[in-house]
Protein backbone atom coordinates (compact mmCIF):
# COMPACT_ATOMS: atom_id res chain seq x y z
CA UNK A 1 0.00 0.00 0.00
CA UNK A 2 2.87 2.47 1.22
CA UNK A 3 4.14 1.56 -2.60
CA UNK A 4 1.56 2.40 -4.24
CA UNK A 5 0.93 6.10 -2.33
CA UNK A 6 4.72 7.03 -3.20
CA UNK A 7 4.38 5.77 -6.94
CA UNK A 8 1.05 8.45 -7.01
CA UNK A 9 3.08 10.85 -4.97
CA UNK A 10 6.09 10.42 -8.03
CA UNK A 11 3.52 10.88 -10.86
CA UNK A 12 1.98 13.91 -9.32
CA UNK A 13 5.23 15.38 -8.84
CA UNK A 14 5.93 14.34 -12.20
CA UNK A 15 3.40 16.28 -13.31
CA UNK A 16 3.50 19.15 -11.33
CA UNK A 17 6.98 19.62 -13.50
CA UNK A 18 5.95 19.24 -16.29
CA UNK A 19 3.42 22.01 -16.18
CA UNK A 20 6.25 24.32 -14.34
CA UNK A 21 8.54 23.45 -17.67
CA UNK A 22 5.83 24.65 -20.06
CA UNK A 23 4.59 27.72 -17.57
CA UNK A 24 8.78 28.57 -17.60
CA UNK A 25 9.11 27.57 -21.51
CA UNK A 26 5.92 29.20 -22.63
CA UNK A 27 6.96 33.04 -20.47
CA UNK A 28 10.11 32.47 -21.62
CA UNK A 29 9.56 32.12 -25.33
CA UNK A 30 6.84 34.72 -24.89
CA UNK A 31 8.48 37.78 -27.11
CA UNK A 32 7.17 40.97 -27.79
CA UNK A 33 4.91 41.66 -30.71
CA UNK A 34 6.19 45.42 -30.77
CA UNK A 35 7.27 46.23 -34.41
CA UNK A 36 10.77 48.17 -33.60
CA UNK A 37 10.23 51.88 -35.19
CA UNK A 38 12.12 54.78 -34.84
CA UNK A 39 10.05 57.86 -33.93
CA UNK A 40 10.00 60.86 -36.45
CA UNK A 41 10.91 63.97 -34.97
CA UNK A 42 8.28 65.82 -33.36
CA UNK A 43 6.64 68.45 -36.17
CA UNK A 44 6.00 71.74 -34.42
CA UNK A 45 2.77 72.42 -33.09
CA UNK A 46 0.02 74.70 -35.23
CA UNK A 47 -0.57 77.25 -32.37
CA UNK A 48 -3.88 78.19 -34.07
CA UNK A 49 -5.39 74.57 -34.52
CA UNK A 50 -7.19 74.53 -30.85
CA UNK A 51 -8.78 77.25 -31.91
CA UNK A 52 -10.34 75.88 -35.02
CA UNK A 53 -11.29 72.70 -33.05
CA UNK A 54 -12.94 75.04 -30.11
CA UNK A 55 -14.82 76.88 -33.66
CA UNK A 56 -16.09 73.53 -34.75
CA UNK A 57 -17.53 72.73 -31.02
CA UNK A 58 -19.33 76.03 -31.35
CA UNK A 59 -22.08 74.46 -33.74
CA UNK A 60 -24.76 72.68 -31.69
CA UNK A 61 -24.75 69.57 -34.44
CA UNK A 62 -26.77 67.25 -31.78
CA UNK A 63 -28.50 64.31 -32.88
CA UNK A 64 -31.48 64.17 -31.21
CA UNK A 65 -34.10 60.81 -31.46
CA UNK A 66 -36.87 62.46 -32.17
CA UNK A 67 -36.23 65.29 -34.92
CA UNK A 68 -33.62 66.91 -36.86
CA UNK A 69 -32.30 70.48 -36.60
CA UNK A 70 -29.98 70.86 -39.95
CA UNK A 71 -29.18 74.74 -39.57
CA UNK A 72 -26.07 73.98 -37.11
CA UNK A 73 -25.17 71.08 -39.71
CA UNK A 74 -24.96 74.12 -42.39
CA UNK A 75 -23.55 76.36 -40.63
CA UNK A 76 -20.69 74.00 -39.81
CA UNK A 77 -20.49 73.33 -43.10
CA UNK A 78 -19.84 76.51 -44.29
CA UNK A 79 -17.20 77.17 -41.27
CA UNK A 80 -15.67 74.27 -42.19
CA UNK A 81 -15.52 75.91 -46.26
CA UNK A 82 -13.93 78.85 -44.94
CA UNK A 83 -11.40 77.11 -42.44
CA UNK A 84 -10.22 75.14 -44.93
CA UNK A 85 -10.28 76.60 -48.58
CA UNK A 86 -7.42 75.02 -49.99
CA UNK A 87 -8.72 71.27 -48.89
CA UNK A 88 -12.19 72.68 -50.71
CA UNK A 89 -10.43 73.90 -53.36
CA UNK A 90 -8.22 70.92 -54.54
CA UNK A 91 -10.40 67.84 -52.99
CA UNK A 92 -13.36 66.77 -54.69
CA UNK A 93 -16.94 66.77 -52.34
CA UNK A 94 -19.03 63.87 -53.65
CA UNK A 95 -22.36 64.80 -53.39
CA UNK A 96 -24.01 62.07 -51.19
CA UNK A 97 -26.28 61.87 -47.67
CA UNK A 98 -25.96 65.93 -46.96
CA UNK A 99 -25.08 67.17 -44.45
CA UNK A 100 -22.24 64.29 -44.08
CA UNK A 101 -19.38 65.40 -45.91
CA UNK A 102 -17.40 63.55 -48.43
CA UNK A 103 -14.35 64.43 -50.12
CA UNK A 104 -12.33 62.66 -52.22
CA UNK A 105 -7.98 63.48 -52.75
CA UNK A 106 -6.96 62.27 -55.83
CA UNK A 107 -4.03 59.99 -55.72
CA UNK A 108 -1.15 59.63 -58.15
CA UNK A 109 -1.70 56.44 -59.50
CA UNK A 110 -5.52 55.50 -59.44
CA UNK A 111 -4.92 52.19 -59.88
CA UNK A 112 -3.72 51.44 -55.85
CA UNK A 113 -6.97 50.96 -53.32
CA UNK A 114 -8.24 53.79 -51.88
CA UNK A 115 -7.93 54.95 -48.00
CA UNK A 116 -11.13 55.82 -46.43
CA UNK A 117 -10.47 58.05 -43.06
CA UNK A 118 -13.39 58.49 -40.77
CA UNK A 119 -15.02 60.63 -38.30
CA UNK A 120 -18.49 62.23 -37.34
CA UNK A 121 -20.37 65.90 -37.46
CA UNK A 122 -23.01 64.86 -34.91
CA UNK A 123 -22.43 64.88 -31.21
CA UNK A 124 -24.93 63.76 -28.24
CA UNK A 125 -27.01 65.87 -26.32
CA UNK A 126 -26.13 67.35 -22.99
CA UNK A 127 -29.31 66.77 -19.62
CA UNK A 128 -29.93 70.54 -18.62
CA UNK A 129 -29.86 68.68 -15.53
CA UNK A 130 -26.36 68.46 -15.43
CA UNK A 131 -25.05 71.78 -17.60
CA UNK A 132 -23.96 73.64 -14.26
CA UNK A 133 -21.67 70.67 -13.69
CA UNK A 134 -20.18 71.56 -16.54
CA UNK A 135 -16.62 73.97 -15.75
CA UNK A 136 -17.54 75.47 -19.36
CA UNK A 137 -20.61 75.53 -21.56
CA UNK A 138 -20.61 72.04 -23.74
CA UNK A 139 -20.78 74.57 -26.90
CA UNK A 140 -18.65 77.69 -25.80
CA UNK A 141 -15.54 76.48 -26.72
CA UNK A 142 -13.35 77.30 -24.24
CA UNK A 143 -9.72 76.56 -24.18
CA UNK A 144 -8.55 77.05 -20.66
CA UNK A 145 -6.05 74.94 -18.48
CA UNK A 146 -4.69 73.42 -21.29
CA UNK A 147 -7.98 72.20 -22.52
CA UNK A 148 -10.01 72.87 -25.37
CA UNK A 149 -13.62 72.41 -23.85
CA UNK A 150 -17.10 71.33 -24.73
CA UNK A 151 -19.23 68.22 -26.58
CA UNK A 152 -17.29 67.20 -29.49
CA UNK A 153 -13.79 67.24 -28.42
CA UNK A 154 -13.15 63.65 -28.17
CA UNK A 155 -16.45 62.26 -29.88
CA UNK A 156 -16.15 63.08 -32.58
CA UNK A 157 -14.91 66.32 -33.36
CA UNK A 158 -11.56 66.17 -32.66
CA UNK A 159 -10.95 63.60 -35.09
CA UNK A 160 -12.90 65.43 -38.10
CA UNK A 161 -11.57 68.37 -37.47
CA UNK A 162 -7.40 66.40 -36.96
CA UNK A 163 -7.67 64.89 -40.28
CA UNK A 164 -9.09 67.79 -42.17
CA UNK A 165 -5.78 70.03 -40.60
CA UNK A 166 -3.81 67.49 -41.20
CA UNK A 167 -4.73 67.17 -45.14
CA UNK A 168 -4.42 70.60 -45.07
CA UNK A 169 -0.90 71.19 -43.83
CA UNK A 170 -0.04 68.41 -46.40
CA UNK A 171 -1.73 70.06 -49.03
CA UNK A 172 0.06 73.32 -47.85
CA UNK A 173 3.66 71.94 -48.95
CA UNK A 174 2.30 70.48 -52.25
CA UNK A 175 2.23 66.92 -50.84
CA UNK A 176 0.58 64.43 -53.78
CA UNK A 177 -0.66 61.49 -52.49
CA UNK A 178 0.19 58.57 -54.63
CA UNK A 179 -2.79 56.50 -53.84
CA UNK A 180 -6.27 58.14 -53.46
CA UNK A 181 -7.68 58.86 -50.12
CA UNK A 182 -11.80 59.34 -49.19
CA UNK A 183 -12.83 61.57 -46.21
CA UNK A 184 -16.29 60.30 -44.89
CA UNK A 185 -18.57 62.29 -42.01
CA UNK A 186 -21.41 61.13 -40.89
CA UNK A 187 -24.14 63.63 -39.62
CA UNK A 188 -26.00 60.49 -37.79
CA UNK A 189 -23.61 58.35 -36.06
CA UNK A 190 -25.10 59.05 -32.69
CA UNK A 191 -28.55 57.28 -33.99
CA UNK A 192 -26.77 54.67 -35.96
CA UNK A 193 -25.74 56.25 -39.24
CA UNK A 194 -29.22 54.97 -41.51
CA UNK A 195 -29.08 58.79 -43.65
CA UNK A 196 -25.06 59.28 -43.29
CA UNK A 197 -23.00 56.68 -43.19
CA UNK A 198 -25.36 53.75 -44.48
CA UNK A 199 -25.96 55.98 -47.32
CA UNK A 200 -22.50 57.03 -48.10
CA UNK A 201 -21.04 53.19 -47.84
CA UNK A 202 -24.15 52.73 -50.41
CA UNK A 203 -22.60 55.17 -53.23
CA UNK A 204 -19.05 53.30 -52.77
CA UNK A 205 -21.12 49.76 -53.13
CA UNK A 206 -22.34 51.37 -56.10
CA UNK A 207 -19.30 52.68 -57.91
CA UNK A 208 -17.99 49.71 -57.16
CA UNK A 209 -14.81 50.96 -55.40
CA UNK A 210 -13.25 48.96 -52.15
CA UNK A 211 -11.14 50.57 -49.81
CA UNK A 212 -7.53 49.39 -48.92
CA UNK A 213 -8.47 49.70 -44.94
CA UNK A 214 -10.86 51.63 -43.19
CA UNK A 215 -10.15 53.95 -40.39
CA UNK A 216 -12.83 55.35 -37.92
CA UNK A 217 -13.24 56.44 -34.33
CA UNK A 218 -13.09 53.82 -31.75
CA UNK A 219 -10.43 53.04 -28.88
CA UNK A 220 -7.85 54.93 -27.71
CA UNK A 221 -4.24 55.08 -26.05
CA UNK A 222 -5.06 54.44 -22.31
CA UNK A 223 -3.19 54.36 -19.02
CA UNK A 224 -3.98 51.63 -16.99
CA UNK A 225 -5.92 49.44 -19.09
CA UNK A 226 -4.18 46.47 -18.56
CA UNK A 227 -2.87 45.07 -15.09
CA UNK A 228 0.89 44.64 -15.15
CA UNK A 229 1.65 47.19 -18.13
CA UNK A 230 3.19 50.34 -16.73
CA UNK A 231 3.02 51.72 -20.44
CA UNK A 232 0.00 53.18 -22.17
CA UNK A 233 -1.86 50.89 -24.15
CA UNK A 234 -2.94 52.10 -28.10
CA UNK A 235 -5.95 49.36 -28.67
CA UNK A 236 -7.01 49.64 -32.65
CA UNK A 237 -10.45 48.18 -32.85
CA UNK A 238 -10.43 45.01 -35.26
CA UNK A 239 -13.94 44.64 -34.19
CA UNK A 240 -16.92 46.03 -32.74
CA UNK A 241 -19.48 43.94 -31.11
CA UNK A 242 -23.27 43.30 -32.32
CA UNK A 243 -26.33 43.87 -30.72
CA UNK A 244 -29.66 42.31 -30.84
CA UNK A 245 -33.01 43.39 -28.36
CA UNK A 246 -35.31 40.68 -27.39
CA UNK A 247 -39.03 40.48 -26.53
CA UNK A 248 -39.72 37.74 -24.08
CA UNK A 249 -43.29 37.68 -24.00
CA UNK A 250 -45.37 36.07 -21.46
CA UNK A 251 -48.86 34.71 -22.01
CA UNK A 252 -51.43 33.07 -20.00
CA UNK A 253 -55.16 31.48 -20.52
CA UNK A 254 -56.70 33.70 -18.08
CA UNK A 255 -55.34 36.35 -15.61
CA UNK A 256 -57.91 36.56 -12.42
CA UNK A 257 -58.60 38.95 -9.50
CA UNK A 258 -55.67 39.66 -7.15
CA UNK A 259 -57.93 37.91 -4.06
CA UNK A 260 -57.29 34.62 -4.90
CA UNK A 261 -54.25 34.57 -6.84
CA UNK A 262 -53.31 31.34 -8.49
CA UNK A 263 -49.69 29.67 -8.11
CA UNK A 264 -48.32 31.23 -10.89
CA UNK A 265 -49.19 34.68 -12.24
CA UNK A 266 -47.63 36.53 -15.53
CA UNK A 267 -45.78 38.51 -13.88
CA UNK A 268 -44.02 35.55 -11.38
CA UNK A 269 -42.98 33.87 -14.62
CA UNK A 270 -41.59 36.61 -16.49
CA UNK A 271 -39.35 37.14 -13.46
CA UNK A 272 -38.29 34.24 -13.17
CA UNK A 273 -36.95 34.36 -16.53
CA UNK A 274 -35.24 37.07 -16.13
CA UNK A 275 -34.26 36.19 -12.65
CA UNK A 276 -32.70 32.97 -14.83
CA UNK A 277 -31.06 35.45 -17.73
CA UNK A 278 -29.38 37.43 -15.17
CA UNK A 279 -28.31 34.38 -12.67
CA UNK A 280 -26.67 32.65 -15.73
CA UNK A 281 -24.41 35.27 -18.41
CA UNK A 282 -23.70 33.88 -21.48
CA UNK A 283 -20.69 31.83 -21.59
CA UNK A 284 -17.64 33.84 -21.59
CA UNK A 285 -14.87 33.21 -24.10
CA UNK A 286 -11.49 34.80 -24.39
CA UNK A 287 -10.74 34.41 -28.25
CA UNK A 288 -10.48 36.85 -30.94
CA UNK A 289 -9.70 40.43 -30.83
CA UNK A 290 -9.37 40.62 -26.45
CA UNK A 291 -7.16 36.87 -26.81
CA UNK A 292 -4.89 38.98 -29.53
CA UNK A 293 -4.96 41.69 -27.79
CA UNK A 294 -2.78 39.44 -24.46
CA UNK A 295 -0.42 38.08 -27.37
CA UNK A 296 0.12 41.69 -28.40
CA UNK A 297 0.21 43.39 -24.75
CA UNK A 298 1.25 40.52 -22.51
CA UNK A 299 4.91 40.55 -23.94
CA UNK A 300 4.98 44.09 -22.19
CA UNK A 301 3.66 43.09 -18.80
CA UNK A 302 5.64 42.42 -15.59
CA UNK A 303 6.91 39.09 -14.47
CA UNK A 304 3.90 37.32 -13.01
CA UNK A 305 1.40 39.40 -15.52
CA UNK A 306 3.96 37.82 -18.52
CA UNK A 307 3.60 34.28 -16.96
CA UNK A 308 -0.23 34.23 -16.63
CA UNK A 309 -0.55 36.30 -20.52
CA UNK A 310 1.81 33.30 -22.26
CA UNK A 311 -0.46 30.48 -20.47
CA UNK A 312 -3.71 30.94 -21.52
CA UNK A 313 -3.88 27.66 -21.57
CA UNK A 314 -3.98 26.66 -17.93
CA UNK A 315 -4.58 30.32 -16.81
CA UNK A 316 -7.67 31.01 -19.10
CA UNK A 317 -10.32 30.34 -16.46
CA UNK A 318 -9.09 32.85 -14.04
CA UNK A 319 -8.56 35.41 -16.83
CA UNK A 320 -11.85 34.96 -17.05
CA UNK A 321 -13.34 35.46 -13.68
CA UNK A 322 -11.09 38.62 -13.37
CA UNK A 323 -12.21 39.66 -16.64
CA UNK A 324 -15.80 38.96 -15.61
CA UNK A 325 -15.53 41.44 -12.29
CA UNK A 326 -15.69 44.74 -13.68
CA UNK A 327 -18.64 45.69 -16.32
CA UNK A 328 -16.29 46.82 -18.93
CA UNK A 329 -13.59 44.11 -18.77
CA UNK A 330 -16.54 41.46 -18.67
CA UNK A 331 -17.89 43.37 -21.82
CA UNK A 332 -14.81 41.84 -23.66
CA UNK A 333 -15.29 38.14 -22.87
CA UNK A 334 -18.95 37.72 -23.51
CA UNK A 335 -22.18 38.73 -24.98
CA UNK A 336 -24.00 40.98 -22.18
CA UNK A 337 -27.46 40.76 -21.13
CA UNK A 338 -29.74 44.57 -20.17
CA UNK A 339 -32.76 43.98 -19.01
CA UNK A 340 -33.94 47.68 -20.03
CA UNK A 341 -38.25 47.42 -20.13
CA UNK A 342 -40.41 45.39 -18.20
CA UNK A 343 -44.20 45.82 -18.79
CA UNK A 344 -46.91 44.00 -17.10
CA UNK A 345 -50.99 44.83 -15.99
CA UNK A 346 -53.23 47.56 -15.72
CA UNK A 347 -54.51 47.97 -12.80
CA UNK A 348 -54.13 47.51 -9.14
CA UNK A 349 -56.15 44.70 -8.34
CA UNK A 350 -56.11 42.95 -11.45
CA UNK A 351 -53.93 39.83 -12.25
CA UNK A 352 -52.39 40.67 -15.40
CA UNK A 353 -52.57 37.44 -18.05
CA UNK A 354 -50.15 38.87 -20.03
CA UNK A 355 -46.40 40.51 -19.97
CA UNK A 356 -43.23 41.64 -21.61
CA UNK A 357 -39.06 42.39 -21.49
CA UNK A 358 -37.03 43.63 -23.47
CA UNK A 359 -33.30 42.51 -22.80
CA UNK A 360 -31.00 43.99 -24.72
CA UNK A 361 -27.83 42.20 -25.65
CA UNK A 362 -24.32 43.29 -26.80
CA UNK A 363 -23.16 40.76 -28.91
CA UNK A 364 -19.33 39.18 -29.15
CA UNK A 365 -17.64 38.24 -32.15
CA UNK A 366 -18.40 34.45 -32.65
CA UNK A 367 -22.01 34.70 -31.92
CA UNK A 368 -25.24 36.12 -33.84
CA UNK A 369 -28.56 37.29 -32.54
CA UNK A 370 -29.93 34.22 -33.48
CA UNK A 371 -27.90 32.18 -31.53
CA UNK A 372 -28.00 34.69 -28.33
CA UNK A 373 -32.41 33.64 -28.89
CA UNK A 374 -31.15 29.80 -29.23
CA UNK A 375 -29.51 30.50 -25.70
CA UNK A 376 -32.38 32.69 -24.22
CA UNK A 377 -34.45 29.69 -24.72
CA UNK A 378 -32.87 27.41 -23.72
CA UNK A 379 -31.97 29.34 -19.87
CA UNK A 380 -35.38 30.54 -19.67
CA UNK A 381 -36.91 26.79 -20.17
CA UNK A 382 -39.98 28.60 -20.00
CA UNK A 383 -42.56 27.65 -23.34
CA UNK A 384 -45.05 30.05 -22.40
CA UNK A 385 -42.70 32.92 -22.96
CA UNK A 386 -42.49 33.73 -26.61
CA UNK A 387 -38.51 34.84 -27.49
CA UNK A 388 -38.34 36.93 -30.52
CA UNK A 389 -35.62 39.21 -32.33
CA UNK A 390 -36.67 42.86 -32.58
CA UNK A 391 -35.90 44.21 -36.32
CA UNK A 392 -32.40 46.50 -36.01
CA UNK A 393 -30.57 43.78 -34.53
CA UNK A 394 -26.80 43.50 -35.42
CA UNK A 395 -24.40 40.71 -35.42
CA UNK A 396 -20.89 41.65 -34.39
CA UNK A 397 -18.72 42.87 -37.25
CA UNK A 398 -16.37 40.34 -38.99
CA UNK A 399 -12.94 40.45 -37.28
CA UNK A 400 -10.21 42.53 -39.12
CA UNK A 401 -6.97 40.33 -39.77
CA UNK A 402 -3.71 42.57 -38.22
CA UNK A 403 -1.44 41.14 -41.36
CA UNK A 404 -2.87 43.91 -43.43
CA UNK A 405 -1.51 47.27 -44.88
CA UNK A 406 -3.36 49.22 -42.88
CA UNK A 407 -3.02 47.40 -39.95
CA UNK A 408 0.36 47.95 -40.35
CA UNK A 409 0.57 51.47 -41.44
CA UNK A 410 -1.55 52.36 -37.89
CA UNK A 411 0.40 50.59 -36.13
CA UNK A 412 3.57 52.13 -37.41
CA UNK A 413 2.22 55.48 -37.16
CA UNK A 414 1.86 55.10 -33.09
CA UNK A 415 5.30 53.72 -32.69
CA UNK A 416 6.41 56.45 -35.14
CA UNK A 417 4.19 59.03 -32.24
CA UNK A 418 3.62 57.68 -29.30
CA UNK A 419 6.86 55.57 -29.15
CA UNK A 420 5.74 54.85 -25.54
CA UNK A 421 2.59 53.22 -26.40
CA UNK A 422 2.24 49.53 -26.81
CA UNK A 423 -0.09 48.56 -29.58
CA UNK A 424 -2.62 46.10 -29.75
CA UNK A 425 -5.56 44.71 -31.58
CA UNK A 426 -9.07 44.68 -29.56
CA UNK A 427 -12.68 45.01 -29.52
CA UNK A 428 -14.97 47.84 -29.63
CA UNK A 429 -17.72 47.13 -27.20
CA UNK A 430 -19.60 50.25 -28.71
CA UNK A 431 -20.83 50.68 -32.22
CA UNK A 432 -19.54 53.14 -34.72
CA UNK A 433 -20.50 54.35 -38.32
CA UNK A 434 -17.80 51.81 -39.89
CA UNK A 435 -20.29 48.91 -39.01
CA UNK A 436 -22.11 49.88 -43.02
CA UNK A 437 -18.51 49.74 -44.41
CA UNK A 438 -16.91 46.25 -43.60
CA UNK A 439 -18.56 45.22 -47.00
CA UNK A 440 -16.07 47.59 -48.33
CA UNK A 441 -13.06 46.68 -47.12
CA UNK A 442 -11.46 43.44 -45.45
CA UNK A 443 -9.65 45.52 -43.17
CA UNK A 444 -12.08 48.20 -41.41
CA UNK A 445 -10.10 50.06 -38.18
CA UNK A 446 -11.43 52.02 -35.15
CA UNK A 447 -8.67 53.95 -33.24
CA UNK A 448 -9.10 57.38 -32.04
CA UNK A 449 -5.44 58.41 -31.91
CA UNK A 450 -5.42 60.54 -28.12
CA UNK A 451 -4.02 59.04 -24.98
CA UNK A 452 -6.62 59.61 -21.92
CA UNK A 453 -6.90 57.72 -18.57
CA UNK A 454 -9.29 55.29 -17.52
CA UNK A 455 -11.08 58.55 -15.39
CA UNK A 456 -11.22 60.37 -18.52
CA UNK A 457 -13.69 57.87 -20.34
CA UNK A 458 -16.54 59.63 -18.47
CA UNK A 459 -16.32 62.73 -20.10
CA UNK A 460 -17.21 61.16 -23.64
CA UNK A 461 -20.78 61.50 -23.79
CA UNK A 462 -20.62 62.81 -19.96
CA UNK A 463 -19.71 66.04 -18.24
CA UNK A 464 -16.58 68.09 -18.91
CA UNK A 465 -15.60 66.76 -22.05
CA UNK A 466 -12.61 67.88 -22.96
CA UNK A 467 -9.70 67.15 -24.94
CA UNK A 468 -5.78 68.50 -24.18
CA UNK A 469 -4.06 71.47 -26.34
CA UNK A 470 -0.51 69.04 -25.97
CA UNK A 471 -3.01 65.94 -26.96
CA UNK A 472 -4.48 66.77 -29.92
CA UNK A 473 -1.62 68.28 -31.17
CA UNK A 474 -0.21 65.14 -31.20
CA UNK A 475 -3.41 63.65 -32.63
CA UNK A 476 -2.92 66.30 -35.94
CA UNK A 477 1.04 64.85 -36.09
CA UNK A 478 -0.22 61.14 -36.47
CA UNK A 479 -2.62 62.17 -38.97
CA UNK A 480 -0.36 63.97 -41.17
CA UNK A 481 2.12 60.75 -40.22
CA UNK A 482 -0.49 58.83 -41.34
CA UNK A 483 -1.62 59.83 -44.59
CA UNK A 484 1.91 59.79 -45.42
CA UNK A 485 2.75 56.11 -44.39
CA UNK A 486 -0.87 55.43 -45.96
CA UNK A 487 -0.11 57.42 -49.40
CA UNK A 488 3.53 57.24 -50.01
ZN1 LIG B 1 -18.50 58.88 -31.93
Amino acid sequence: MRKFFRRIFRLLLLAILVVLAIVIFKTYTFHSMQVAIDPVPRAAADEKAPERLAGAVRFETVSFEDRMDTLPFLNLDTFLQTTFPRVFERMERIDVAAPSLVLKWAGAKPMLPPVLLMGHLDVVPTEKETIDEWTEGPFSGKIGDGFVWGRGTLDDKLNVMGLLESADALLEQNYQPERTIYFSFGHDEELGGRNGAARIADYFKNQGIRFEYVLDEGLLILDGALPGLSRPLAMIGTSEKGEATLRLEVRLDEGGHSSMPPGETAIGILSEALNRLHENPCPARLDGPTLELLQHAGPETSPFFRALFANTWLTKGMLIRQFSQSASSNAVVRTTTAPTIVHAGVKNNVLPSTGYAMVNFRIIPGETPESVAGYVEKTIREPRIAVTILPGAVPPSPVSPTNTFGFQAIEKTIRQIFPEAVVSPALVIAQTDSRHFTGLSDAVYRFTPVRLTKADLSRIHGINERISVDGYQDLLRFYGQLIVNSTQ
